[in-house]
Formats: structure tokens, C-alpha cells, sequence
């Protein structure tokens, strides 16, 4: 079935960082000490640089996952969940698709998630993941 195979998709942590990267930038990113919005990107440290200040600020900063220890797969597959179960996504299932653990971090993540569906489109997001990873595929393929 095709739910089940994005699930995987959505599962692979390298995609996941790539995926909220390109979210990211589309949104922009603004340094939180000079307010510069051109960035390098450190790729070994997954973090953006201002180009002004050299301010880092991580992937997660400024974001849902700011402060959160668990990978940012999680979010891509907690949403994929939500939408699939029509808004509605226990933290057993959750802690069942992520493998996680213990509960209590994915309880605080699933919270964060749900508001961010109700505040945003979530769609939008899960498009950038399925670009980014059907680029993957694609080049894999040319290789
Ligand atoms: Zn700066």
C-alpha cells in the first residue's frame, strides 16, 4: 500500500534533516543577533552561519523541534500520521512508528505537532520531504 511506503520514506533521518532544511530556507531564516537573512550552510554541523555575524543557528532553532533532543524524523512521520488519521494520532501509535523508547519526549513532540497542524498547512511541508526525496532517487539513478 502506498501509506505504508511513504511511512518509510518519512522514517529516513537524512531525508527528514534535508526536508526541514529546504522548509527553512523557503520560509527564511533571520540571525537572531544582527537580523542578516543570508546564511551558509555547515552541512557537518547542521547548523546555518549568518553571513554577516557568522551567528550559528541550529536546524531545529526558532522551530518546533527548538530544544528537542529527538530526530527531526519524527516530526515528518508524526504529521504524516496525523493527516493520514484524520487529526487524530495516539502517543502509543507514535512511540509504535518511531520506535522511540519512552514516551515521555514524544508526548511533548506529538503536542507540538498537533498545534502545527492546526496553525499551518501541512501539506506544504510534507510536499518539500517528497521533492527532496524523489531528487535523491533521481540521482541516485543517474549515478
Ligand atoms: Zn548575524
Amino acid at each position: 500500500m502506498v501509506t505504508n511506503d511513504l511511512i518509510n520514506v518519512y522514517k529516513n533521518e537524512e531525508l527528514a534533516l534535508e526536508a526541514f532544511r529546504e522548509y527553512r530556507l523557503r520560509k527564511g531564516i533571520a540571525c537572531k543577533k544582527c537580523g542578516c537573512k543570508d546564511h551558509y550552510w555547515l552541512a557537518s554541523k547542521h547548523q546555518f552561519q549568518c553571513k554577516k555575524c557568522k551567528f550559528r543557528t541550529t536546524l531545529q532553532s526558532g522551530t518546533l523541534l527548538e530544544g528537542s533532543k529527538l530526530p527531526v524524523s519524527y516530526f515528518f512521520i508524526g504529521l504524516h500520521l496525523l493527516i493520514r488519521n484524520e487529526q487524530s494520532l495516539t502517543v502509543e501509535e507514535f512511540q509504535k512508528h518511531t520506535g522511540h523508547k519512552y514516551t515521555e519526549p514524544l508526548y511533548d513532540l506529538l503536542r507540538k505537532i498537533k498545534t502545527y497542524v492546526r496553525n499551518n498547512d501541512p501539506n506544504s511541508i510534507l510536499i518539500d520531504f517528497i521533492e527532496v526525496a524523489n531528487q535523491k532517487i533521481f540521482i541516485s539513478k543517474a549515478v
